[in-house]
């Protein structure tokens, strides 16, 4: 299949009349699939209620399909034909974070196709806050499906090139908005406790959250492998390069002996750190990429995922990361770089 690429300005004004959009928006109605940036990361989009193009999606990136899909609505009127029993707390959230990086897991309706729910009886659903992803449903008049748009297990994309990297000939088309802004997932929570749940941390931090809705908890799966994670997506391993990741829970100099003794061993040696981090260790390891700043969480995040695809390219034998407070957006950071190491953390 060849891949139809469109180049949007995301900084027009215009917003709902890129007229690049028609011939995306109408290939999604043919059924078929296509990507588009969010302010997360790009998305994988098909229609909604459509069995035949939610599993276009699963085909592309081989996901499990036991792992459900988020689906993608411009106005809250649409939740009515989607979810049932939406709670004062989930109203509240919405009212504060949407659009934005926030998913909420709310009963699901009778006749949302049980692909994107995986057979569960929840859906998953957001609001995202990205001119050019509000304008393609708007011209399709669909809510879309979307997981990120990467081959299953890899770093989510944050640029149409990332994208490309992994799914060019096996999708229809890929709207190119530039980066995006985040650069992590969204938070999903579950709404349908009494209390909410985060069952993945990401763009909004608990913090934000609870001044909303006061006390919202944590999935204990995220903290410990004793529990079965809520949210199915979370069991696999994700977010991970060729090269093995560890992270490095030490200073400097044991951090720096970690390098040499890899290099010694005839290891190509991958080094994942902030600026800060990268001068205290005076350049040490073969291949160093920077990820943002220690003092600014949010450019962390914004450039994870590139940082993480970038020693692809590289043929390193084994990457090492610092790691991140789990204040605030540092939990969503240290979430993905644990998938990525497969939880192996190195400590003195
Ligand atoms: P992605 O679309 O790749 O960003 O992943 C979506 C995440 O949301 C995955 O971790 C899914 O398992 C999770 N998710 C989607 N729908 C539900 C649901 N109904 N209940 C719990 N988690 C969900
Ligand atoms: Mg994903």
């Amino acid at each position: 299949m060849k891949t139809k690429k469109w180049i949007v300005d995301n900084s027009d004004s215009l917003k709902t009349s890129y007229p690049q959009l028609l011939e995306a928006a109408a290939l999604l109605k043919q059924d078929e699939v296509v990507a588009f940036p969010t302010e997360t990361v790009y998305g994988l989009g098909a229609n909604a209620l459509s069995d035949q193009a939610v599993l276009r999606i699963f085909e592309a990136k081989g996901r499990p399909s036991d792992n459900p899909l988020i689906v993608h609505i411009t106005k809250k009127e649409q939740l009515t034909g989607l979810v049932d029993n939406v709670s004062a707390s989930a109203e509240q959230l919405m009212e504060a974070f949407w659009p934005g990086p926030l998913t909420l897991v709310l009963k699901s309706k009778e006749g949302v196709s049980s692909y994107v729910t995986a057979g569960l009886d929840t859906l998953a659903i957001r609001m995202p806050d990205h001119p050019v992803a509000l304008a393609l449903m708007e011209v399709a008049g669909l809510p879309l499906a979307a997981p990120s748009a990467n081959l299953s297990g890899k770093p989510s994309p944050t640029t149409a090139a990332h994208v490309a990297e992994d799914l060019d000939g096996k999708i229809a088309g890929i709207v190119d908005g530039g980066p995006t802004g985040v650069g992590l997932e969204s938070t999903v929570v579950d709404c349908t406790t009494e209390i909410p749940i985060i069952l993945r941390p990401g763009g909004v931090t608990k913090e934000e959250l609870e001044k909303v809705v006061g006390r919202v908890e944590m999935d204990p799966a995220l903290k410990s492998q004793d529990h079965a994670p809520k949210s199915p997506g979370m069991k696999y391993t994700h977010y991970a390069p060729i090269a093995p990741v560890f992270l490095i829970n030490g200073d400097e100099d044991f951090f720096k002996n970690i390098i040499l003794t890899a290099q010694k061993e005839g290891k190509k040696v991958g080094v994942l750190v902030t600026e800060e981090k990268k001068a205290l260790l005076k350049g040490a390891g073969d291949v160093v990429v920077t990820c943002g700043s220690i003092n600014n969480l949010s450019t962390v995040a914004a450039q994870l995922y590139d940082a993480l695809r970038a020693f692809n390219n590289k043929k390193v034998d084994v990457i090492y990361s610092e790691i991140f407070p789990y204040e605030g957006v540092g939990a969503a950071i240290m979430n993905r770089l644990e998938k990525a190491a497969g939880n192996k953390i190195l400590t003195p």
